[in-house]
């Protein structure tokens, strides 16, 4: 067993089964939104981050590792926490919106690290 299942496990046990998916949907779509604030605080309040210009056209392009270096590698400790724990919220949400769909959540995963790799090296 994987340890994303036991984390699909354990959420769907304490949070998953407690709650409608109208009130899931709403949590992820907040944990999202706050997940934008708390990133863009850390670039303007704190500056720790930095805004490049090419970043939206990086993101068509869904470049991960250049995502993770101007981003998350650039974070300072306490900011680099807030966003930790605010992604930790938005996995949390989307955990339970998977359960309750009948999805596996490491299914997605691996789908998506496949599509990643696919488009990768059709560049
Ligand atoms: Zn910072």
């Amino acid at each position: 067993m994987l340890l994303i299942d036991i984390f699909q496990a354990y959420v769907d046990d304490k949070v998953t089964n407690k709650q409608k998916m109208s009130e899931i949907l709403k949590e992820l779509n907040e944990n999202s939104y706050d997940l934008f604030k708390v990133i863009t605080q850390c670039e303007v309040q704190c500056g720790c981050i930095k805004h490049h210009d090419n970043i939206e056209y990086e993101l068509r392009g869904i470049n991960y590792d250049q995502l993770l270096r101007l981003y998350i590698n650039s974070a300072c400790d306490e900011c680099r926490e807030k966003i930790e724990a605010q992604i930790g919220k938005c996995i949390l949400s989307l955990t339970s919106v998977c359960s309750l769909c009948g999805i596996n959540i490491a299914d997605i995963f691996i789908k998506e690290h496949r599509n990643i790799a696919q488009h990768c090296s059709a560049k």
